[in-house]
């Protein structure tokens, strides 16, 4: 995605995350560019990861650098064990530790359930739900070590998962991302649970439709917007920064005392737009 006239709508430049280490997976696209992007606008520095696409990855780094923060980029699948420590290692040796971590890395594979093969469902498992849990295994590692640094934040570490609006509405056609989905918000909230002890907050955003590459057949043509626009009381298309604000906000200490909430962002998609005019 370039750049879009809603990244002005991220004006802030109170600098609340400043001195923290952030670490957003699949940060070359959509939601994840404009988080890695946000969380350097709010003065942290960031780990932009990738898979695939080295060059997008390399412009978001550039613009991070743009703001004044420290920035690389890391290709690593999030769904392998050894490429996720070999990541989290690095930024340990170059950033001197995490703070944040956004795992945001998520894909779609859909296919009606009597045409979805072992593949497609195990590669969208594999990837939103092992990979943010081996992201945040990782991450633990790290803020255990390190406990907390005062100056730096009232907790040892935050994660804030990616989940989405279909962690709660099923999505026929999507057997296998809304399973995923579901298993991101039971994943966040037991280790919400069992972290909050070691003062760990996680947390999730879920974001509703959100126009980004993931879901361009939603919104690409003005009739597929149209249908999209009746899910959305809000009558709006998101934009990546709606969400790379939520992901802020939730990193910081201003949210010290947000553990284990989704924070939907998802202009009102959950409010069950049908029953506005029925019921
Ligand atoms: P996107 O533009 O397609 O971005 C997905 C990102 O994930 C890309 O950077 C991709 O990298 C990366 N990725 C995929 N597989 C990976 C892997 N194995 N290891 C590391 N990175 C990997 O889609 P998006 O909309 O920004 O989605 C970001 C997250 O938001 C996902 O978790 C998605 O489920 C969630 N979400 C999106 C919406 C929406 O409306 N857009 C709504 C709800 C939830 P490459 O480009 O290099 O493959």
């Amino acid at each position: 995605m370039g750049t879009s006239n809603s990244e002005s709508r991220q004006t802030t430049s109170y600098p609340f995350l400043r001195g923290q280490k952030a670490l957003v997976t699949g940060a070359n696209s959509g939601i994840g560019r404009a988080t890695a992007i946000g969380l350097g606008k709010v003065g942290a520095d960031v780990v932009v990861n990738y898979v695939a696409g080295r060059e997008s990855a390399d412009e978001v780094v550039r613009a991070i650098e743009g703001l004044g923060v420290r920035a690389y980029a890391h290709e690593a699948d999030v769904s392998k064990e050894d490429e996720v420590a070999g990541m989290i290692s690095r930024m340990v040796d170059e950033f001197g530790t995490i703070d944040v971590l956004v795992a945001n890395a998520g894909l779609q594979r859909d296919a009606a359930v009597g045409d979805m093969t072992l593949a497609q469902w195990q590669k969208v498992l594999d990837v939103n739900l092992t990979g943010q849990f081996l992201c945040a295994r990782e991450a633990v590692k790290e803020f255990l070590r390190r406990g907390v640094v005062p100056e730096v934040s009232r907790s040892a570490g935050k994660i804030i998962c990616m989940s989405s609006v279909h962690q709660m509405i099923p999505w026929a056609g999507h057997v296998n991302y809304a399973a995923s989905k579901g298993g991101v918000q039971m994943m966040m909230e037991t280790l919400a649970q069992e972290l909050a002890p070691e003062k760990i907050r996680v947390n999730a955003v879920a974001p509703g439709a959100i126009r980004t590459p993931i879901n361009r057949s939603a919104w690409e043509t003005p009739d597929a917007e149209a249908d999209l626009l009746r899910l959305i009381p809000y009558r709006r298309v998101g934009d990546p920064e709606d969400i790379a604000t939520a992901v802020a906000a939730l990193a910081s200490d201003l949210f010290d005392y947000v553990v284990g909430t989704t924070l939907y962002v998802d202009g009102g998609m959950t409010l069950f737009p049908g029953f506005a005019t029925g019921g």
